[in-house]
């Protein structure tokens, strides 16, 4: 019987696909990352956030997580913390291939293009898993028709959080999205509490300029630049101060901006 038409979940657990792991690949002691399914009928848009979770108790368990996988792509990709107490990844990181996970129907948040008024650059800053709406946007075509160049920015602790960097460097050579690509993507990963060949915390590269002379760039503007931004409630918080002070503009879904910005998590 197919997973969806299973009686129990199905009257249970409406607001929900049942999808089926494929693979988890475990980055850290700390983060992980994992490929399911997909129901045709779940629509996205790239950088937007479904609630995922497992059905414990007999009853869904479920958390924000932004899709990692672009929306052309035929299954999911999710990456995920691992806290030890915590209720949902204390059990999710513990996933195999043929468990089945609860993947919701509907699809949001404002990390989006169309949250954006029109710009030359757009720069894509993440930390910690964070970076995971980024790794939607950056394989989704219509980016790199809105913006000359496109930025991201992945901050982490230390060198072995640098969840993806493979895949990313590799983008440029992808054989169908790298003729799109080209040289338009750059990649800009930073850690701070290692050696590496760039460190320090993106909003102190920013203020010292170091990150505008790393890359080669000038120093972005409201004018020119649009911003999306993913971390930590006191990331987004010091760096929104920042691009204020800049002059950049808060965007929404009904009115867009210089900048959007979206909680990598939220603090309990
Ligand atoms: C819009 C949105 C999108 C999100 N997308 C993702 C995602 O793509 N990947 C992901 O792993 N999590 C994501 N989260 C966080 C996620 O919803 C859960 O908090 C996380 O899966 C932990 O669940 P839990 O039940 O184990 O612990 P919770 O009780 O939810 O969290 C316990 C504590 O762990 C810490 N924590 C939780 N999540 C993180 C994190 N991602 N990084 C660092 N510390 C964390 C916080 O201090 C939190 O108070 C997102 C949250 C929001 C609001």
């Amino acid at each position: 019987m197919n997973a969806e038409t299973r009686p129990v979940l199905k009257s249970a657990h409406a607001a929900y696909f049942t999808e089926t792991v494929e693979s988890v690949h475990h980055w850290t002691e700390r983060l992980f990352s994992f490929r399911c399914t997909r129901n045709p009928a779940l629509r996205f848009t790239a950088g937007q956030f479904v609630m995922i979770g497992l059905v414990v108790d007999g009853k869904p368990l479920v958390r924000a997580y932004s899709v990692a996988s672009p929306p052309y792509d035929e299954g999911l990709e999710f990456l995920s913390i691992k806290v030890q107490d915590g209720p949902l990844t204390s059990r999710l990181q513990h996933i195999r291939p043929g468990d089945e996970i609860l993947v919701g129907r509907k699809s949001v948040g404002t990390l989006v293009t169309d949250a954006l008024l029109p710009g030359r650059t757009l720069w894509l800053y993440g930390t910690g898993t964070g970076l995971a709406p980024f790794l939607s946007l950056i394989r989704e075509p219509e980016v790199y028709d809105r913006f000359e160049r496109v930025v991201l920015l992945h901050g982490v602790r230390q060198v072995k959080e640098l969840a993806y960097a493979a895949m990313i460097e590799a983008l440029p050579r992808d054989e169908v999205l790298g003729e799109l690509v080209g040289d338009k993507l750059l990649y800009y990963p930073t850690v701070t509490r290692e050696p590496f060949r760039n460190q320090g915390r993106v909003t102190d590269l920013i203020r010292s300029g170091k990150l505008f002379s790393d890359l080669g760039l000038p120093r972005f503007t409201p004018e020119s630049d649009r911003i999306m931004l993913c971390g930590s409630p006191e990331m987004l918080a010091e760096t929104k101060d920042l691009l204020e002070g800049m002059g950049f503009e808060e965007g929404a879904n009904s009115r867009p901006g210089h900048y959007v910005i979206e909680k990598a998590f939220v603090e309990k």
